[in-house]
């Protein structure tokens, strides 16, 4: 019977450089990691796709998976990134990754390389997230390039609208739209004479949402800014 040669196969981020040695049952086989590591792992564990990197890369995924638990609000920061970016179905992919923006190679994959990198450029967990003018989030440097730690920092909206695209008002785009921070949809809010606050309807669509707003101004007869959405056929 012919043996089985895996050399130069893949499995996962392993790549089969050659057969190692056997031990009593099982034949290992010298493996590259995609993160540089050399590993040695049974046939077995290989073809079932039970071993799909190396010890490096699993304690990463571990320690990643305790991360994720204690920064709660930089691993949603990282998946809206991600998902805005390479999700076609994500609401805000026409501002990303229809835009041609992507996250870069190094974090796409791999929380804990962004948390690496977040912690060292301005990431704090304390004021991370928190509201108003001095609310810490990821921002862009320039905001025609990728998600990538050279185009990255952690900064204040403060400091952030000073970089916004000049066409746009605010991070949606939009007049009075905004997105709501744990659930990805969009939500319109007005103030109305008396000052209140009113808020005029969510949807996961931005534009709907601010065809939303549009109406609710015109139906209560507000004197808000409307938002001019000719383009999208409204
Ligand atoms: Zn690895």
């Amino acid at each position: 019977m012919k043996k089985l040669d895996l050399t130069g196969q893949r499995f996962g981020k392993l790549e089969v450089i050659k057969f190692a040695y056997s031990d009593k049952k099982s034949r290992r086989w010298e493996c590259k990691c995609d993160c540089g590591g050399i590993t040695y792992v049974v046939t077995g564990q290989l073809r079932s796709g039970n071993t799909c990197s190396c010890g490096n890369c699993l304690q990463r995924k571990n320690n990643a998976l305790d991360l994720q638990k204690e920064h709660k609000k930089l691993y949603c920061c990282w998946r809206d990134m991600v998902r805005r970016c390479h999700n076609p179905k994500a609401c805000n992919y026409q501002y990303y990754g229809e835009r041609g923006i992507e996250v870069c190679k190094e974090w796409r994959h791999d929380f804990y390389a962004f948390y690496d990198w977040a912690v060292s450029n301005g990431y704090d967990k304390e004021t991370y997230g928190k509201f108003g003018a001095n609310k810490y989030s990821l921002d862009r440097i320039d905001n025609n390039k990728d998600y990538s730690p050279d185009n990255c920092r952690f900064a204040s909206k403060r400091e952030q609208n000073i970089n916004k695209r000049p066409t746009y008002k605010n991070t949606s785009g939009f007049v009075g739209i905004c997105k709501h921070s744990s659930c990805d949809m969009w939500y319109g809010r007005v103030r109305d004479e008396s000052g209140k606050i009113r808020y005029t309807g969510m949807d996961k669509d931005i534009i709907i949402a601010t065809k939303m707003r549009n109406d609710y101004i015109i139906d209560h007869k507000l004197s808000n800014q409307l938002n001019d959405l000719s383009a999208y056929g409204y």
